[in-house]
Protein backbone atom coordinates (compact mmCIF):
# COMPACT_ATOMS: atom_id res chain seq x y z
CA UNK A 1 0.00 0.00 0.00
CA UNK A 2 1.33 3.45 -0.89
CA UNK A 3 0.12 5.98 1.97
CA UNK A 4 -1.76 9.30 0.24
CA UNK A 5 -1.72 12.68 2.02
CA UNK A 6 -4.92 13.84 2.13
CA UNK A 7 -4.46 17.44 3.66
CA UNK A 8 -4.90 20.62 1.98
CA UNK A 9 -1.79 22.89 1.74
CA UNK A 10 -4.17 26.31 1.59
CA UNK A 11 -5.87 25.65 4.84
CA UNK A 12 -5.18 27.64 7.22
CA UNK A 13 -6.65 27.63 10.70
CA UNK A 14 -9.82 29.38 11.52
CA UNK A 15 -8.80 32.82 13.27
CA UNK A 16 -9.09 33.00 17.13
CA UNK A 17 -12.23 32.90 19.26
CA UNK A 18 -11.11 36.15 20.45
CA UNK A 19 -10.70 37.77 17.03
CA UNK A 20 -13.83 36.91 16.34
CA UNK A 21 -15.47 38.32 19.30
CA UNK A 22 -13.19 41.81 18.79
CA UNK A 23 -14.42 41.82 15.28
CA UNK A 24 -18.12 41.70 16.23
CA UNK A 25 -17.68 44.19 18.63
CA UNK A 26 -16.34 46.63 15.74
CA UNK A 27 -19.14 45.62 13.55
CA UNK A 28 -21.80 46.38 16.39
CA UNK A 29 -20.27 49.98 16.70
CA UNK A 30 -20.17 50.39 13.28
CA UNK A 31 -17.22 52.08 13.75
CA UNK A 32 -14.90 50.52 11.13
CA UNK A 33 -12.42 53.84 9.89
CA UNK A 34 -9.68 53.90 12.12
CA UNK A 35 -9.99 57.50 12.39
CA UNK A 36 -14.03 56.83 13.72
CA UNK A 37 -13.47 57.17 17.22
CA UNK A 38 -15.90 58.38 20.12
CA UNK A 39 -14.36 60.86 22.84
CA UNK A 40 -11.12 58.83 24.14
CA UNK A 41 -12.06 56.03 22.58
CA UNK A 42 -8.50 54.15 21.22
CA UNK A 43 -9.31 52.43 17.53
CA UNK A 44 -8.02 49.22 16.92
CA UNK A 45 -5.71 50.08 14.20
CA UNK A 46 -3.92 52.29 16.46
CA UNK A 47 -3.88 49.77 19.46
CA UNK A 48 -2.89 47.23 16.69
CA UNK A 49 0.40 49.63 15.48
CA UNK A 50 1.30 50.05 19.66
CA UNK A 51 1.42 46.50 20.09
CA UNK A 52 3.43 45.35 17.27
CA UNK A 53 6.15 48.38 17.79
CA UNK A 54 6.46 46.96 21.23
CA UNK A 55 6.74 43.31 19.97
CA UNK A 56 9.57 44.12 17.46
CA UNK A 57 10.84 46.97 19.43
CA UNK A 58 10.59 49.91 17.02
CA UNK A 59 9.44 53.28 17.52
CA UNK A 60 7.08 53.82 15.32
CA UNK A 61 4.35 51.35 13.25
CA UNK A 62 1.75 51.84 10.60
CA UNK A 63 -1.20 49.37 9.92
CA UNK A 64 -2.00 49.46 5.96
CA UNK A 65 -4.10 47.67 3.84
CA UNK A 66 -1.44 45.19 2.32
CA UNK A 67 2.12 44.23 2.67
CA UNK A 68 2.07 45.53 -1.16
CA UNK A 69 1.36 48.87 -0.26
CA UNK A 70 3.51 48.59 2.99
CA UNK A 71 6.03 48.09 0.73
CA UNK A 72 5.38 51.05 -1.87
CA UNK A 73 5.16 53.19 0.49
CA UNK A 74 8.16 52.28 2.29
CA UNK A 75 9.88 53.24 -1.11
CA UNK A 76 7.90 56.29 -1.42
CA UNK A 77 8.69 57.41 2.00
CA UNK A 78 12.80 56.79 0.97
CA UNK A 79 12.02 59.49 -2.02
CA UNK A 80 12.66 56.50 -4.45
CA UNK A 81 10.39 57.76 -8.01
CA UNK A 82 10.25 57.43 -11.57
CA UNK A 83 13.10 55.97 -12.95
CA UNK A 84 15.04 55.39 -9.84
CA UNK A 85 16.76 52.02 -9.50
CA UNK A 86 16.29 49.87 -6.91
CA UNK A 87 18.17 46.82 -5.72
CA UNK A 88 16.08 43.70 -5.13
CA UNK A 89 16.00 39.73 -4.87
CA UNK A 90 15.59 37.56 -7.78
CA UNK A 91 14.28 34.79 -6.20
CA UNK A 92 11.31 36.31 -4.62
CA UNK A 93 7.36 36.72 -4.99
CA UNK A 94 5.44 39.11 -7.93
CA UNK A 95 4.47 41.69 -5.01
CA UNK A 96 8.43 42.52 -4.44
CA UNK A 97 9.62 44.02 -8.14
CA UNK A 98 5.95 45.30 -7.98
CA UNK A 99 6.02 47.60 -5.34
CA UNK A 100 9.34 49.08 -7.36
CA UNK A 101 7.22 49.35 -10.32
CA UNK A 102 4.25 50.66 -8.89
CA UNK A 103 6.40 53.71 -7.70
CA UNK A 104 7.96 54.18 -11.08
CA UNK A 105 10.54 52.88 -10.43
CA UNK A 106 13.55 49.92 -12.09
CA UNK A 107 14.24 46.72 -10.40
CA UNK A 108 17.49 45.70 -10.77
CA UNK A 109 18.03 42.04 -9.45
CA UNK A 110 20.30 40.20 -7.46
CA UNK A 111 21.19 36.87 -7.52
CA UNK A 112 20.47 33.99 -5.21
CA UNK A 113 23.13 31.56 -3.00
CA UNK A 114 22.31 27.32 -2.64
CA UNK A 115 21.17 28.83 1.08
CA UNK A 116 18.55 30.81 -0.37
CA UNK A 117 19.11 34.16 0.47
CA UNK A 118 20.56 37.02 -1.73
CA UNK A 119 23.80 36.75 -3.08
CA UNK A 120 26.48 39.18 -0.82
CA UNK A 121 29.09 38.81 -3.24
CA UNK A 122 26.63 39.83 -6.12
CA UNK A 123 25.10 42.39 -4.10
CA UNK A 124 28.41 43.96 -3.53
CA UNK A 125 29.13 44.21 -6.99
CA UNK A 126 25.96 45.85 -7.69
CA UNK A 127 25.85 48.30 -4.68
CA UNK A 128 26.84 51.57 -7.16
CA UNK A 129 23.61 50.84 -9.11
CA UNK A 130 20.82 52.24 -6.46
CA UNK A 131 20.42 54.53 -4.29
CA UNK A 132 17.70 51.93 -2.03
CA UNK A 133 17.87 48.36 -1.59
CA UNK A 134 14.44 46.24 -1.20
CA UNK A 135 15.90 43.22 0.93
CA UNK A 136 13.83 39.78 0.92
CA UNK A 137 13.90 37.91 3.55
CA UNK A 138 12.28 35.58 1.18
CA UNK A 139 10.89 31.95 2.44
CA UNK A 140 11.94 33.33 5.84
CA UNK A 141 15.50 32.75 4.92
CA UNK A 142 17.75 35.19 6.66
CA UNK A 143 21.07 35.87 5.13
CA UNK A 144 24.15 37.50 7.04
CA UNK A 145 22.27 40.52 8.09
CA UNK A 146 26.11 41.76 9.90
CA UNK A 147 27.37 41.65 6.74
CA UNK A 148 24.61 43.14 4.56
CA UNK A 149 24.12 46.39 6.50
CA UNK A 150 27.95 47.04 7.02
CA UNK A 151 27.81 47.07 2.82
CA UNK A 152 24.97 49.20 3.08
CA UNK A 153 25.84 51.35 5.24
CA UNK A 154 29.47 52.30 3.82
CA UNK A 155 27.92 52.54 0.39
CA UNK A 156 25.11 55.18 1.31
CA UNK A 157 22.70 52.32 0.40
CA UNK A 158 18.92 52.57 2.31
CA UNK A 159 17.72 49.08 3.08
CA UNK A 160 14.06 48.16 3.45
CA UNK A 161 13.36 44.66 4.61
CA UNK A 162 10.17 43.16 2.95
CA UNK A 163 9.28 40.12 6.02
CA UNK A 164 6.38 38.92 4.96
CA UNK A 165 7.79 35.27 5.28
CA UNK A 166 9.96 36.52 8.65
CA UNK A 167 7.53 38.24 11.02
CA UNK A 168 8.68 36.78 14.62
CA UNK A 169 12.30 36.20 12.77
CA UNK A 170 15.65 37.13 13.96
CA UNK A 171 19.10 37.46 13.04
CA UNK A 172 21.42 37.17 15.86
CA UNK A 173 18.64 37.68 18.19
CA UNK A 174 17.68 41.09 16.56
CA UNK A 175 14.13 40.61 14.78
CA UNK A 176 13.83 41.03 10.84
CA UNK A 177 12.76 44.52 10.24
CA UNK A 178 14.25 45.79 12.77
CA UNK A 179 17.68 45.98 10.65
CA UNK A 180 16.73 48.32 7.59
CA UNK A 181 15.16 51.68 7.61
CA UNK A 182 11.85 50.21 6.92
CA UNK A 183 10.23 46.64 8.06
CA UNK A 184 7.39 45.69 5.91
CA UNK A 185 5.22 42.48 7.03
CA UNK A 186 1.72 40.96 5.21
CA UNK A 187 -0.83 39.75 7.08
CA UNK A 188 -2.76 38.34 4.23
CA UNK A 189 -3.94 34.69 4.24
CA UNK A 190 -0.75 32.79 3.64
CA UNK A 191 1.60 34.26 6.32
CA UNK A 192 1.87 34.65 9.92
CA UNK A 193 -1.13 36.77 11.04
CA UNK A 194 -4.22 36.59 8.65
CA UNK A 195 -6.83 39.27 8.17
CA UNK A 196 -7.28 38.36 4.68
CA UNK A 197 -5.03 41.56 3.40
CA UNK A 198 -3.48 43.75 5.43
CA UNK A 199 0.21 44.68 6.22
CA UNK A 200 2.34 46.11 8.89
CA UNK A 201 5.19 49.32 8.76
CA UNK A 202 8.05 49.83 11.30
CA UNK A 203 10.55 52.77 11.62
CA UNK A 204 12.67 54.41 14.22
CA UNK A 205 13.00 57.22 11.30
CA UNK A 206 10.60 59.79 12.41
CA UNK A 207 10.59 61.43 9.43
CA UNK A 208 10.01 59.04 7.25
CA UNK A 209 7.29 57.15 9.18
CA UNK A 210 5.55 60.81 9.24
CA UNK A 211 5.70 60.68 5.84
CA UNK A 212 4.46 56.79 5.83
CA UNK A 213 1.49 58.27 7.91
CA UNK A 214 0.36 61.14 5.33
CA UNK A 215 1.07 58.82 2.55
CA UNK A 216 -1.38 56.07 4.19
CA UNK A 217 -4.34 58.70 3.89
CA UNK A 218 -4.44 59.81 7.50
CA UNK A 219 -5.73 63.53 6.39
CA UNK A 220 -4.93 65.44 8.91
CA UNK A 221 -5.70 63.41 12.07
CA UNK A 222 -2.02 61.86 12.60
CA UNK A 223 -2.14 62.75 16.66
CA UNK A 224 -4.48 59.83 16.89
CA UNK A 225 -1.99 57.55 16.26
CA UNK A 226 0.15 56.02 18.95
CA UNK A 227 3.31 54.22 17.48
CA UNK A 228 4.15 57.80 15.88
CA UNK A 229 6.41 60.36 15.77
CA UNK A 230 5.24 64.00 17.68
CA UNK A 231 3.26 66.28 16.11
CA UNK A 232 6.14 68.52 15.18
CA UNK A 233 7.61 66.19 13.18
CA UNK A 234 4.37 66.19 10.73
CA UNK A 235 4.62 70.22 10.82
CA UNK A 236 5.85 70.47 7.16
CA UNK A 237 5.55 66.88 5.79
CA UNK A 238 1.53 67.66 6.32
CA UNK A 239 1.86 69.96 3.21
CA UNK A 240 4.28 68.40 1.09
CA UNK A 241 3.12 64.37 1.05
CA UNK A 242 0.20 63.37 -1.33
CA UNK A 243 -2.66 60.87 0.21
CA UNK A 244 -2.54 57.90 -1.30
CA UNK A 245 -5.08 56.26 0.65
CA UNK A 246 -4.30 52.68 2.00
CA UNK A 247 -5.03 52.42 5.93
CA UNK A 248 -5.96 49.29 7.56
CA UNK A 249 -9.20 49.46 9.02
CA UNK A 250 -10.69 48.21 12.54
CA UNK A 251 -11.89 45.27 11.38
CA UNK A 252 -8.55 43.69 10.41
CA UNK A 253 -7.10 45.40 13.32
CA UNK A 254 -9.30 43.86 15.66
CA UNK A 255 -9.30 40.26 14.02
CA UNK A 256 -5.15 40.44 14.51
CA UNK A 257 -5.02 41.55 17.97
CA UNK A 258 -5.37 38.07 19.54
CA UNK A 259 -3.09 36.66 16.49
CA UNK A 260 -0.06 38.87 17.77
CA UNK A 261 -0.52 37.52 21.57
CA UNK A 262 -0.28 33.81 19.99
CA UNK A 263 2.32 34.62 17.35
CA UNK A 264 4.99 33.00 19.53
CA UNK A 265 3.49 29.99 20.26
CA UNK A 266 2.52 29.90 16.48
CA UNK A 267 5.47 30.37 15.57
CA UNK A 268 6.85 27.41 17.64
CA UNK A 269 4.33 25.22 16.13
CA UNK A 270 5.80 26.08 12.51
CA UNK A 271 8.90 24.85 13.43
CA UNK A 272 8.10 21.70 14.94
CA UNK A 273 6.19 21.11 11.50
CA UNK A 274 9.18 22.32 9.55
CA UNK A 275 11.84 19.98 11.87
CA UNK A 276 9.96 16.74 10.78
CA UNK A 277 9.68 17.79 7.33
CA UNK A 278 13.29 18.46 7.47
CA UNK A 279 14.52 15.48 9.52
CA UNK A 280 12.48 13.37 7.43
CA UNK A 281 14.12 14.35 3.96
CA UNK A 282 17.80 13.83 5.75
CA UNK A 283 19.98 12.00 3.43
CA UNK A 284 17.59 11.15 0.49
CA UNK A 285 19.84 10.83 -2.79
CA UNK A 286 19.79 13.48 -5.31
CA UNK A 287 18.17 16.04 -3.07
CA UNK A 288 19.95 19.01 -1.13
CA UNK A 289 18.49 20.63 2.09
CA UNK A 290 19.03 24.05 3.15
CA UNK A 291 21.62 24.67 5.79
CA UNK A 292 20.43 27.26 8.33
CA UNK A 293 22.80 29.17 10.02
CA UNK A 294 23.39 29.53 13.48
CA UNK A 295 22.62 33.28 13.45
CA UNK A 296 19.24 32.77 12.30
CA UNK A 297 15.64 32.23 14.22
CA UNK A 298 13.76 31.31 11.82
CA UNK A 299 9.78 30.92 11.50
CA UNK A 300 9.53 28.39 8.91
CA UNK A 301 6.00 27.97 7.97
CA UNK A 302 6.92 26.51 4.42
CA UNK A 303 9.59 23.91 3.39
CA UNK A 304 12.13 24.02 0.28
CA UNK A 305 14.89 21.59 -0.68
CA UNK A 306 16.68 21.40 -3.88
CA UNK A 307 17.16 18.95 -6.96
CA UNK A 308 19.89 20.81 -7.90
CA UNK A 309 21.40 19.71 -11.21
CA UNK A 310 18.82 17.68 -12.13
CA UNK A 311 16.77 17.47 -15.46
CA UNK A 312 13.66 19.75 -16.23
CA UNK A 313 12.33 16.54 -17.33
CA UNK A 314 13.19 14.41 -14.35
CA UNK A 315 11.80 17.47 -11.87
CA UNK A 316 8.77 17.38 -13.47
CA UNK A 317 8.22 13.69 -13.07
CA UNK A 318 8.39 13.90 -9.07
CA UNK A 319 6.43 17.06 -8.89
CA UNK A 320 3.40 14.75 -10.48
CA UNK A 321 4.13 11.66 -8.81
CA UNK A 322 3.78 14.35 -5.21
CA UNK A 323 0.69 15.37 -6.51
CA UNK A 324 -0.73 11.91 -7.26
CA UNK A 325 0.04 11.41 -3.60
CA UNK A 326 -1.94 14.53 -2.29
CA UNK A 327 1.90 16.29 -1.75
CA UNK A 328 1.49 19.58 -3.47
CA UNK A 329 4.94 21.20 -4.07
CA UNK A 330 5.90 24.25 -5.96
CA UNK A 331 8.77 24.52 -8.63
CA UNK A 332 10.30 28.08 -9.26
CA UNK A 333 12.15 26.37 -11.98
CA UNK A 334 9.15 25.67 -14.04
CA UNK A 335 9.31 27.40 -17.73
CA UNK A 336 6.11 29.32 -17.29
CA UNK A 337 5.22 30.72 -13.75
CA UNK A 338 2.44 29.09 -12.32
CA UNK A 339 0.29 29.81 -8.93
CA UNK A 340 2.69 31.98 -7.21
CA UNK A 341 5.87 31.12 -8.30
CA UNK A 342 7.73 33.20 -11.14
CA UNK A 343 11.18 34.42 -10.92
CA UNK A 344 12.92 37.56 -12.46
CA UNK A 345 13.15 36.57 -15.61
CA UNK A 346 8.82 36.16 -15.68
CA UNK A 347 8.65 40.26 -14.78
CA UNK A 348 9.05 41.15 -18.22
CA UNK A 349 8.63 44.52 -17.72
CA UNK A 350 11.84 44.64 -15.75
CA UNK A 351 14.62 44.21 -17.74
CA UNK A 352 17.27 41.71 -16.55
CA UNK A 353 20.22 40.05 -18.10
CA UNK A 354 20.95 36.33 -17.35
CA UNK A 355 22.36 35.00 -14.00
CA UNK A 356 23.74 31.86 -14.38
CA UNK A 357 24.91 31.12 -11.36
CA UNK A 358 21.46 32.24 -9.46
CA UNK A 359 19.48 30.21 -12.72
CA UNK A 360 21.24 26.94 -11.61
CA UNK A 361 19.52 27.38 -7.77
CA UNK A 362 16.16 28.43 -9.29
CA UNK A 363 15.60 25.96 -11.32
CA UNK A 364 15.80 23.41 -8.82
CA UNK A 365 14.20 25.08 -5.81
CA UNK A 366 11.14 23.34 -4.70
CA UNK A 367 8.91 24.72 -2.11
CA UNK A 368 5.95 23.59 -0.01
CA UNK A 369 3.87 25.67 2.36
CA UNK A 370 3.28 23.84 5.87
CA UNK A 371 -0.49 25.03 7.08
CA UNK A 372 -1.00 25.27 10.65
CA UNK A 373 -3.71 22.63 9.94
CA UNK A 374 -0.72 20.08 9.81
CA UNK A 375 -0.20 17.69 12.51
CA UNK A 376 3.25 16.47 12.90
CA UNK A 377 1.86 13.39 12.15
CA UNK A 378 0.86 14.62 8.28
CA UNK A 379 4.16 16.41 8.05
CA UNK A 380 6.19 13.01 9.14
CA UNK A 381 3.71 11.57 5.99
CA UNK A 382 4.77 14.40 3.76
CA UNK A 383 8.74 13.76 4.37
CA UNK A 384 8.06 9.80 3.51
CA UNK A 385 6.31 10.10 0.29
CA UNK A 386 8.85 13.02 -1.16
CA UNK A 387 11.52 10.81 -0.09
CA UNK A 388 10.28 7.86 -1.52
CA UNK A 389 9.18 9.54 -5.06
CA UNK A 390 12.88 12.06 -4.97
CA UNK A 391 14.45 8.44 -4.37
CA UNK A 392 12.69 6.43 -7.08
CA UNK A 393 12.84 9.25 -9.89
CA UNK A 394 16.73 9.78 -9.19
CA UNK A 395 17.32 5.80 -9.30
CA UNK A 396 15.91 5.37 -12.19
CA UNK A 397 17.79 8.14 -14.14
CA UNK A 398 21.02 7.89 -12.37
C1 LIG B 1 2.85 38.03 0.27
C2 LIG B 1 4.13 38.66 0.02
C3 LIG B 1 4.28 40.04 -0.05
C4 LIG B 1 3.15 41.04 -0.12
O1 LIG B 1 2.09 40.83 0.61
P1 LIG B 1 0.59 41.24 0.17
O2 LIG B 1 -0.01 41.51 1.50
O3 LIG B 1 0.01 40.07 -0.55
O4 LIG B 1 0.67 42.46 -0.67
C5 LIG B 1 5.54 40.55 -0.17
N1 LIG B 1 6.61 39.76 -0.25
C6 LIG B 1 6.53 38.44 -0.22
C7 LIG B 1 7.78 37.64 -0.32
C8 LIG B 1 5.29 37.84 -0.10
O5 LIG B 1 5.19 36.51 -0.09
Amino acid sequence: MTDIFTGSFTQQEPIPKAGIAAALAVMQSGRLHRYNTHGDEVAEAALLEEEFAALVGSKYCLAVASGGYAMTTALRACGVGHGDHVLTNAFTLAPVPGAIAAVGAVPVFVGVTEGLVIDLDDLEAKLDQARVLLLSHMRGHICDMDRLMAMCDAAGVVVIEDCAHTMGAAWRGVPSGRWGKFGCYSTQTYKHMNSGEGGLLISDDATGMARAIMLSGSYMLFEKHRAAPPAETFAQIKYETPNISGRMDNLRAAILRPQLADLQAQCDRWNALYGVVDAGLADTPGLTRITRPDAESYVASSHQFLLLDWDEAAIAEVITRCEARGVALKWFGGAEPTGFTSRYDSWRYAPSAPMPKSDRILKGIIDMRLPLTFSVDDCALIARIIRAEVSAVYQATA
